[in-house]
């Protein structure tokens, strides 16, 4: 048996995988935050990049990959896919266990896969500064990393409360020649705003997303760049479908169960989309999705038209929504504290092809521990929901299935989180639900 499934370089996938015309009902429309009409592409141009805008909207299948991101993709790329033999052991599984292993990046997670293309198309037009959030740090490390690469300006505003909590990452994107703000800060009007009505203000991913978009909008030489949600992000992150299923052709598996956790469900997207075609063909694959019970927008959101960010700047995308004013509860897992999702991800959501659980924090834990002492890494707090899914798929799955999960990112940076469960100060959070009816009377009232 086969424990670790490598490929050569040369196998890294040559063009990104595109979803969008195989969606069985097409895309809802993103719409102008002011007007609300449907948004035209010029609209986008002062804060995203054009090639970027482009592949946002494109009908075609496949994409080239530009071989200047193959190159550093070739750092790190292709990732193994890993049979979890001795966590399959412990918890006495008749099911096979697979991770596709995303945390060997140089940031540590699957963030570098989009985050190398989006700079690199900005650098192409000339863009000098790049502005982006960062909920638990790693997009901010995985877009200083990339920025790095191509001798661009990096600027990220940071969630206050991981700031707080994960002081490394600060010090690893400054490393990398970024500079970091904690958000709310007073580098723009959007937090200026937040940190009058409340100077103890915690923040949001929704907030430092107003932030880094006020920062793009308001200077010629910067755009914005976002880490998930987007379709182009999305795209980008098919590189780890498509290697997988190369791997798992090579030992002659076919998989019964991808799992991945959701943030915005970029990591999810890109392991499950290139697998897409083959289920609506007709082959048995599940999708399931992990989220927090403490940010269930997938499991308890609504399906419609919001904003992306608490300031009201972002497109309105149609989406499973806790409402752009939610303010979700300090959980570990920084980068699942988004209210919305990819609208490709609600998309299919919608049409009942994905399956989505939320878990309680302290469960999460105890199934990285678990993880950790039979495969021996250390999973990201945000990890840890996949595994715990993966292995409740694992123990309820016809005896003989073939259960996939996306292994997001390590932990290594997240050391104070896994103190803090040792000690057992770890709180388990349910949203109530009169929060997410209040924040909900925030939404925009769109039909469609
Ligand atoms: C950002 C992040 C996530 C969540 O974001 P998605 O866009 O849903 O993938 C999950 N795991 C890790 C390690 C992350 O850094």
């Amino acid at each position: 048996m086969e424990t670790r499934i490598n490929l050569p370089q040369s196998e890294i996938p040559s063009a990104w995988y595109n979803a969008l015309p195989d969606l069985p009902t097409p895309l809802a429309p993103p719409l102008d935050p002011q007007t609300q009409q449907v948004l035209t592409p010029d609209k986008l141009s002062p804060i995203f990049a054009d090639a970027l805008i482009e592949q946002e909207m494109s009908p075609e299948r496949f994409i080239a990959i530009p071989d200047e991101v193959r190159d550093i993709y070739a750092l790190f790329r292709p990732t193994p896919l890993v049979r979890a033999k001795r966590l399959e052991e412990a918890i006495g599984s008749k099911c096979r266990i697979y991770y596709k292993n995303e945390s060997v990046s140089p940031s540590g997670s699957h963030k570098t896969n989009t985050s190398v293309p989006q700079v690199f198309y900005n650098k192409k037009q000339g863009v000098k500064r790049l502005s982006t959030e960062t909920g638990a740090g790693q997009w901010g490390t995985a877009l200083s990393f990339a920025c790095s690469m191509f001798g661009m300006k990096c600027t990220v505003y940071m969630v206050k409360v991981s700031f707080e909590q994960k002081p490394y990452r600060k010090i690893l994107i400054n490393s990398y020649g970024g500079e970091i703000f904690a958000s709310p800060s007073t580098q723009t009007a959007a937090g200026r705003a937040m940190l009058e009505k409340d100077p103890d203000c915690r923040g949001s991913l929704g907030l430092a997303i107003s932030e880094a978009v006020e920062d793009a909008a308001t200077h010629d030489d910067t755009r914005y760049t976002l880490g998930s949600v987007l379709n182009h992000v999305l795209l980008h992150q098919t590189v780890v479908g498509l290697e997988t299923e190369k791997q798992l052709k090579l030992i002659g598996e076919k998989p019964d169960y991808l799992v991945g956790c959701v943030g915005g469900g970029s990591n999810f997207g890109g392991l499950v989309l290139p697998f897409l075609p083959r289920k609506l063909n007709g082959e048995n694959i599940t999708f399931v999705a992990a989220e927090p019970r403490a940010c269930p927008s997938l499991t308890r959101g609504s399906y419609r038209y919001d904003y992306g960010d608490m300031a009201r700047l972002t497109p309105l995308m149609k989406m499973h929504t806790l409402g752009h004013g939610f303010m979700p509860a300090p959980i570990h897992a920084g980068g699942l504290r988004y209210h919305g999702d990819a609208p490709i991800v609600c998309n299919l959501m919608a049409e009942g092809l994905i399956d989505a659980r939320a878990y309680y924090q302290r469960d999460c834990f105890d199934a990285a521990m678990l993880f950790l002492r039979t495969e021996g890494f250390l999973p990201a707090p945000e990890t840890s929901h996949a595994i715990k899914c993966a292995i409740e798929v694992a123990k309820q799955a016809k005896p003989g299935s073939c259960v996939v999960f996306l292994y997001s990112g390590h932990g290594m940076l997240d050391l104070a989180s896994y103190d803090a469960y040792m000690r057992g100060e770890l709180t388990n959070y349910e949203l109530p639900q009169d929060q997410i009816d209040q924040a909900l009377m925030l939404c925009p009232d769109i039909k469609g």
